[in-house]
């Protein structure tokens, strides 16, 4: 559903990423675990379009993002690091927004409540996105990248500053989008006690190259 080869990515003279090659099948979850720094968010940032490699390219379902940018994205959902949130609108108007201009083809008031239902945050919808906790503004986020049913979607550091509970919480809605939905999902992090648990499949990245990678078991059983 992914494929990434030998992407790299300088930054004037700094190598943030350095020649990382990597598949992501159909309906799994990709923990990208590496410590700040280690150019987890440059590398996701190509592999949405938003940024340009230096080298190396992406394919997202047999379409390579720089060639038709606006088929390939149309294929991601997106979660940044700093989520894109107009915090002063009401959660409905803001997937409303998000609707309209992300240019959806679907029903507008029964996909809202589709996504709203998916991310547990009906009984949200009326509320003001600055006034919730941010449990469930990751999960407001989290709805936006869901808007338009994309195959892929891809998430920097959801789980940063939220409590335990907020993590199982965030992470068992994810395993279920998965899981029914057949989502392609890849998530960073540098917790290490999150990857384990929720991912199939892992990638260690630092200074911007691959280090291991293999399941949670793999992974983590090696010395
Ligand atoms: P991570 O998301 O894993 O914390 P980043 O991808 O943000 O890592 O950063 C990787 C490296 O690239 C770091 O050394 C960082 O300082 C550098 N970097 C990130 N963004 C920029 C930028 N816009 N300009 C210059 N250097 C950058
Ligand atoms: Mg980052």
């Amino acid at each position: 559903m992914v494929e990434v080869k030998n992407l790299t990515k300088f930054y004037g003279s700094i190598k943030a990423v350095d020649d990382i090659s990597f598949t992501v099948e159909t309906g799994e979850v990709l923990g990208f675990l590496g410590p700040n720094g280690a150019g987890k968010s440059t590398t996701m940032n190509m592999i949405t379009g938003y940024l340009s490699s230096t080298s190396g390219t992406v394919t997202i379902d047999g379409c390579e993002i720089l060639d038709d940018p606006i088929h390939a994205k149309s294929k991601i959902g997106y979660l940044p690091e700093i989520p894109p949130l107009y915090i002063d609108m009401t959660v409905k108007k803001y997937l409303e927004f998000m609707f309209d201009l992300k240019k959806v083809k679907l029903p507008k008031k029964e996909h809202i409540d589709e996504v709203m239902r998916l991310t547990k945050i009906t009984e949200q919808a009326d509320r003001i996105i600055k006034h919730l906790s941010k449990g469930y503004r990751q999960r407001v986020g989290l709805a936006q990248a869901l808007l338009g049913n994309p195959p892929v979607i891809i998430l920097d550091e959801p789980t940063a500053g939220l409590d335990p509970m907020g993590v199982s919480e965030l992470m068992h809605l994810l395993r279920d989008i998965c899981e029914n939905e057949g989502t392609t999902i890849i998530m960073s992090t540098h917790d290490i006690d999150v990857v384990p648990i929720y991912s199939d499949y892992v990638y260690v990245i630092n200074h911007g190259k691959l280090l291991t990678d293999g399941t949670p078991e793999e992974v983590f059983s090696n010395p």
